[in-house]
């Protein structure tokens, strides 16, 4: 049964800081989702040489090898005849593919250049896969131990043939494995934390396999289980996420691709809140994510940034002197902020965010990194204080995070 694949991405481009290989990405994703892993991948730049070295370990290694670039009409375009010579198989003319490429530069009224003649020339017992999308065709070639597949580079044509001609037989070919994918994300607590309460959970599991990934203030568990339908993959997950879910509670903030700005712009509408904000050291990135969320309007009604003292008691309406008892960054600047900010514009919930993003601007008492966070209804007053670790741009998504973490769980 097929598990394992290697890729060959072909194109000098792509060594260059100018082009990525993308294809790559694309082809992983999709092998994955059969249950077919990627193994090992190499970026080789337009060199017979190089390429000929790298082919001829992969098909000695691999049991599937996918390349993709190279297959163009000009004389840098080599992957044809690389993959022929290792492999021991002629070239030869396919008249019908040859027919095809005329009748298509005949349809944009042009005579073909004698040079895409080459994109016609096909490794003898190389099935030919169509490319609705240009003109060189893709070519699947089956030896003993290894399967080829050879994909033009220009991502478009190179999708739609994969999807097309390789997926259902690529499929068949790893036993029809299916797979089930369960994201959580968290926010509230460190990786490291999250890790010592559910290690012992999902280290029992071999399938699903479970993958950490962190950003600043927000943890993704990923589950991916395999099995011989979707219902039955799904079923293995479900297990595992059951036992995860129940461990870290309130924690999970999503059970699938919702960010935390969406959540809380769900809460707000399901509660038929309206939330303000006046951020000083985020400068307006709370307000940023919230009115990413297309429908936002109907629970946000103002962002303010208040950066400095003035623009604090001018915009916020904070007492001058709670700014010069307690200085910009403190608890109760942050609580000013928020009241006033609530105050001013009627909306049900008010928040305020002051903190010292850096990487100046730091003292004993107050550290780079120290947050204050204020969330204002009517009726009560939230407060928290962080200590957020990293640089500007760190700290700030952390605050952020943390500040549209308390409008949630003010919420649910
Ligand atoms: P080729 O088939 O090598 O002539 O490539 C044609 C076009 O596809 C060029 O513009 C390449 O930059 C692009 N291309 C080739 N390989 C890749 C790849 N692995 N990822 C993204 N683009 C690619
Ligand atoms: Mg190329």
């Amino acid at each position: 049964m097929l598990r394992h694949a290697e890729i060959i991405a072909i194109g000098s481009e792509l060594l260059t800081p100018n082009r990525l290989d993308t294809n790559s990405l694309f082809l992983t994703e999709r092998l994955n989702s059969i249950g077919i892993e990627v193994e090992l991948k190499t970026i080789v730049g337009d060199s017979e040489e190089r390429l000929e070295q790298v082919v001829r370990e992969a098909v000695k290694r691999s049991s599937l090898v996918i390349a993709t670039g190279g297959l163009g009409p000009t004389e840098d375009d080599v992957t044809k005849k690389v993959f022929a010579r290792v492999l021991k198989r002629q070239l030869v003319l396919d008249d019908l593919i040859l027919d095809r490429i005329k009748a298509r530069f005949r349809r944009r009224g042009m005579e073909m250049p004698a040079n895409n003649a080459r994109q016609a020339l096909v490794p003898v017992g190389g099935q030919i896969l169509e490319n609705p999308a240009g003109t060189a065709p893709g070519i699947w070639m089956a030896t003993e131990g290894c399967d080829v597949i050879l994909l033009p580079g220009p991502p478009s044509e190179m999708k739609s043939m994969f999807e097309d001609s390789c997926m259902p037989r690529l499929s068949e070919m790893a036993g029809g494995v299916r797979l089930f994918k369960q994201v959580f994300k968290a926010t509230g607590i460190t990786e490291s934390s999250l890790d010592e309460r559910i290690a012992p959970i999902y280290a029992k599991y071999k399938n699903p396999v479970t993958t950490i990934l962190t950003s600043p203030g927000e943890i993704q568990i990923h589950l991916i289980g395999r099995g011989r339908s979707e219902d039955e993959a799904r079923k293995i997950v479900t297990e595992l996420a059951d036992k995860i879910e129940l461990e870290l509670g309130d924690l999970i903030f999503s059970r699938g691709e919702e960010n935390l700005e969406q959540i809380v712009g769900y809460y707000l509408m399901m509660r038929e809140m309206t939330l303000a904000v006046a951020e000083s050291c985020t400068g307006g990135l709370v307000s940023q994510r919230i009115t990413s969320v297309p429908g936002s309007s109907s629970y946000f009604l103002s962002g303010v940034t208040c950066y400095s003292n003035r623009s604090k008691i001018d915009l916020a309406g904070i007492p001058p002197l709670v700014i010069q008892m307690g200085g910009a960054v403190s608890a109760e600047v942050a609580k000013g902020l928020a009241e006033g900010i609530r105050t001013k514009t009627g909306a049900t919930i008010g928040l305020g965010i002051t903190g010292i993003a850096g990487p100046a601007g730091g003292t004993v008492e107050k550290p780079v990194g120290l947050v204050h966070i204020a969330l204002s209804m009517e009726s009560s007053m939230d407060h928290q204080e962080f200590r957020f670790v990293g640089d500007r741009e760190r700290i700030r998504q952390w605050a952020s995070q943390a500040a549209l973490d308390m409008v949630r769980r003010k919420l649910i």
